[in-house]
């Protein structure tokens, strides 16, 4: 599974980052933004607490 950020509507809480480092990083614009790569099983329930309480709903797991 994978994860995606909506930039649009990202506010850069940087709880995300915070969550699931390494899913999640912050990138020059303080916006939030997901790696390209599978999300690794031992962080898999933590990207999910992280998409589950982005502020802004930014965050979709596919
Ligand atoms: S938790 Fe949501 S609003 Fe905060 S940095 Fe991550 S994607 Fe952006």
């Amino acid at each position: 599974m994978k994860a995606t950020v909506d930039t649009e509507t990202c506010r850069g809480c940087g709880f995300c980052a915070k969550m699931a480092r390494g899913v999640f990083e912050i990138n020059a614009s303080g916006k939030a933004y997901a790696s390209e790569t599978d999300i690794p099983e031992d962080l898999m329930e933590f990207a999910e607490m992280a998409a589950e309480e982005c502020p802004e709903s930014s965050i979709k797991i596919y």
